[in-house]
This record gives C-alpha cells, structure tokens and sequence, in this order.
C-alpha cells in the first residue's frame, strides 16, 4: 500500500499518537490503524489501536481532572479557550489540509469548516462566564431557595467522520467551558484533525486530563464509556443504529446521553418559489460534502406547476460540478468516504431505476476514471416513495426529484419518515411559510435558506434524529445540572 504523508507549514500538527492526560501515547501492545486517504487510497498514517488498559487510565486521568477543573473560575477556563481558538485561527490553513487528506471534501469546505469549528470554541469560550443560578420565592414562611448550575461531571463524545473537526469542536468546547473534562473518541477513519485539536489545547494550556483523544476501536472504547458510571455524559453524533445501541447500553447506569443522529431532509419547492434562488440553495444544501451531511436534501419535493422548469434550471448548475480530489483547484465534489459508502449509492440507485426513476446524465468526469471512492452527481426524476432513497440516507451526490400536488401533500410526504434532522421549504407566501414550518416535523426549517448550520443556533433533532442541542446557548446546559437548595428557619 503506498503512503503519502502531509506536507504542513507545522508539521507537528499532525499526530499519529493519541492524546491522554496531557500526554501523547501509542497502545501498550503497539497496535495501530491506517488511516487512508479515501482520493488516492493511499495511507496518510497510523493511529494507535489503544487497548482497554490504555482506555481505562484514561477514564481514572478524566475523573481525577474533574474536581479542579470543574472549580477553575469560568474567566479563566474561557482564557485557555481564547487561545485554543486564536491557534485554530492561526493554523487554519495546516487543519484544512489535513481534514481534506483524510476526509476528502474540496480544500474550500475544510477551509470553511474548521472556521465554523473554531466558531464553537469562541462561542462557548463566552457562554461559559454566564452560567448562572436562580433564586426562586419560596411559597413557604421562613424558607429561601436557591438554583445552582453545576459542571455534570465527566463526559465523553463520540464523533462521525464527514465533519472531522466541527462535530468535535461542537461537543467538547462546550463541555470543557461548563467545568467537564472530556474524552473524545473520534472516528477511525478521520482521527487526525482530532489529534491535531488536542496537539493546540496542550499549546493553549489546557490542563492534563481535561481533554483527551482515544483512537481505535469503537467495539472497545463504546463499552468502555457507556459501562463507566465515572462518565456522566455521552454526547453521540452518528447514526440512528448506533445511537439507539448507545442509549440502551448507557440505560445501566442512567448516564445522561445527546444524540445528534441521521436524517432524511425535505427540500420542497412550491410553484411560488424563486427557481434559480432554490437551485442554488440545493446545490449547496445537497452536493457539499459529496452529499455527505447529516443535513443533506435527501428529498427534493418540487411542486407540479414547476417541476420541469426547475429541473432545467437546476440541472446544468450539476453538470457543472468538478469531480476530483479535493487538494486540486477547481474541485468541487470530492470522493465518498469508503468504498462501502460508494456501494450503499449504487444500492440505492439501482433501486430507484428498477422502480421507474430516471437517471438524468451530466457533463461531470466518469467515476471508474479516478483512483479514490469516487460517485459521480446525478440527479434522479420520478422518484416516489416506493424507492428506498426516499426512506434512506443516500449520503452521495445523488438528488431525487420527486412530485407534488399542494401544500398538504407536500407536508405529508416530508413527514413521512421516522427522522427529523433538518427541513428545508422554497416559498415566498408569507403565510405558507408559517404553516408550512409549524406543520414540518424537523428540529431545523430552512426557509428560503439551504444551509442553517450556525453557531448562534440550536442545532438538534426530533423523532428518531435524536434529543438534544449543540451549538447555541442552549448547547452548555447539556453539560450542566441543575442542584436546588432549600434554606430553611431564616424568620
Ligand atoms: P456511525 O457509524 O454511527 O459512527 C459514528 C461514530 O460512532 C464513529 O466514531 C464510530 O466509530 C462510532 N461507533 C460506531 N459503532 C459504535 C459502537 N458500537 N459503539 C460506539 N461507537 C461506535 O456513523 P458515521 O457513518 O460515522 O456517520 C454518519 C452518520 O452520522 C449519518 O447517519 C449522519 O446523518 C450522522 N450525522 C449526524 C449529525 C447530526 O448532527 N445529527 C451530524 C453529522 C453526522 P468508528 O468509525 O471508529 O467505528
């Protein structure tokens, strides 16, 4: 297997050790992990497979940081964040290069990511000073209550690979600002933006033990969190079939869990709707990432009066995507992640064409011709819910262009699925849009918008796209308790 190894301005950000209680380790026994480039198929490096030893001192260094950490005056946690996020800033260009290497997305998404996973380290660094308690009035003679925020205690994260550095940033930095100490156990196919996440909290000063990074075996290190009452929190971005196993193996020792799982997004277009705005916005919303994202259009309900029109508008803006690796210029669709993702695409497509959708052809470069997990972009008409994309994420560069009559039926079809991550509606009824979002069954509703990821904003789904929200200032109370305290005989 050939290697190609990442040229970087500081090549120290890239770790082929984990990070554990402010050290930097390798497996007792040794054991490791290629991490491949999905592009080439070429090995970038190797991250230690930690044995359960290894994982389990790692647990003790955690729950030893917790009692100083979680007593650190938040000014001064939130100190060490503002330099952890000044050297995000500073190394920008060296994290890119390395998120695109293992992950594949076009250089300008990694550039855009780790400024948005930077955004999280900068926003929690100051919710963290404004937790705050409450003072309710008794309804008793004598009494005073108080209300006070307390860090949960450990917590653990366990992180997808088609956002190696924002879905991290998204979990730890708000519970390193609420007092927690976190181990974060990345994706095996995308460790090194984690590692070198940690290699600039240590530059930072961030405590020993308060966060570290376990690479290797989800089968080890999954059990080993969920079976450790020392941990109090588990915070899970994946998929629905792993968040459900998580839950039911954390219900033991109740261990307070968010999880941050699939989707299957509606982008519907009304005959109303400014076309050319709504093909951009799913351009976007559907082939960033190669249709990678958790918020990915899965759907696209066009209204019937508009249906041909739009897919005239939008089709040649898909013919017009560069497919290659995404250290090239120019590239705008990088490859799938793994060769198993590329097979889970044809699945579904060859699903799709056998039940009478078609595959409408674009200009873009024959996959076969490139080395990686390539799919070339597509887009599918007559698709209907018989197909089994319309039930399940495709994760690919494929859009499904389905018809609809009226805004009841495009509320039922968009609801006719257990998820319910993100939504996405093209309108410029004013009315409609306020019936049309209170009827979606999704935590998120873009309205004439097809990218809603912001930090400012909750982030989190309903149904059987998890519980729980990241991001906001509601994202720090996931690593918060509240405790009550009844004084009493105060005359
Ligand atoms: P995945 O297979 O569920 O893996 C996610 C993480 O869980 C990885 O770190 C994986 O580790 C780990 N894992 C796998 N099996 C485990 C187990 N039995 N116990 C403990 N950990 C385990 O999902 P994925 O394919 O990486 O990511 C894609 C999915 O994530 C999609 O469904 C997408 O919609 C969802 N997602 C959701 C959001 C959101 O905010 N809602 C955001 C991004 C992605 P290894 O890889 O090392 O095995």
């Amino acid at each position: 297997m050939s290697t190609t190894v990442p040229t970087l301005t500081t090549p120290s950000l890239f770790r082929e050790q984990a990070y554990l209680n402010g050290a930097w380790a390798s497996a007792s026994n040794g054991a490791t992990i290629p991490v491949e480039n999905p592009a080439t198929r070429e090995v970038i490096g190797h991250v230690p497979n930690l044995d359960d030893a290894t994982v389990q001192s790692a647990i003790t260094a955690a729950h030893a940081a917790f009692p100083a950490w979680s007593k650190t005056l938040p000014r001064e946690r939130s100190n060490l964040m503002r330099k952890w996020h000044s050297l995000m800033l500073k190394h920008a260009e060296d994290l890119a290069t390395l998120l695109t290497l293992e992950q594949g997305k076009p250089l300008s998404e990694s550039r855009t990511e780790i400024a948005y996973a930077a955004s999280f380290i900068e926003w929690f660094a100051e919710e963290g000073p404004r937790i705050a308690g409450e003072i309710p009035t008794s309804t008793k003679p004598g009494q005073r209550m108080l209300v006070l925020r307390q860090s949960v205690g450990v917590a653990a994260a366990i992180t997808p690979w088609n956002f190696p550095s924002a879905m991290v940033t998204r979990k730890i930095a708000p519970a390193i600002a609420a007092g927690c100490p976190v181990l974060l156990k990345p994706a095996e196919l995308t460790p090194f933006s984690a590692l070198a996440l940690a290699a600039l909290a240590e530059e930072a000063g961030i405590p020993k033990g308060v966060f570290s990074v376990l690479t290797g075996d989800s089968a080890r290190i999954g059990p080993a969190f969920t079976g450790d009452a020392r941990i109090r929190k588990l915070s899970f971005t994946g998929s629905t079939r792993v968040g459900k196993l998580l839950a039911s193996a954390s219900a033991d020792n109740l261990k307070r869990l968010s999880l941050e799982l699939g989707g299957n997004a509606p982008f519907i277009v009304f005959n109303d709707a400014n076309l050319e705005d709504a093909a951009n916005a799913l351009m976007a919303c559907k082939f960033r990432n190669a249709g990678q994202t958790c918020v990915c259009a899965n759907r696209v309900l066009v209204e019937d009066g508009v249906y041909d029109k739009f897919l005239s508008v939008f089709a040649p803006k898909v013919a017009a995507l560069k497919l290659g690796s995404g250290l090239e210029a120019g590239v705008t669709i990088g490859p799938l992640i793994t060769k198993l993702a590329q097979e889970k695409v044809n699945r579904l497509t060859s699903d799709a064409e056998k039940k009478g959708a078609k595959r409408e052809t674009s200009a873009s470069p024959s996959a076969p011709d490139l080395p990686g997990y390539f799919c070339a972009p597509a887009i599918y008409t007559d698709a209907d819910a018989k197909m089994d994309m319309f039930h399940e994420e495709i994760f690919g560069p494929i859009a499904p262009l389905t018809r609809f009559k009226g805004e009841e039926e495009a509320v039922k079809l968009a609801n006719a699925t257990p998820y319910g991550l993100a939504s996405y509606v093209f309108t410029n009824d004013h009315k409609r849009i306020w019936r049309v979002a209170e009827g979606l069954e999704y935590g998120m509703v873009g309205v004439n918008e097809g990218y809603v990821s912001n930090p400012v904003a909750p982030f989190g789904g309903v149904k059987e796209s998890g519980y729980g929200r990241e991001g906001s200032i509601h994202g720090i109370d996931e690593y918060l308790e509240y405790k009550y305290v009844c004084l009493g005989g105060i005359a």
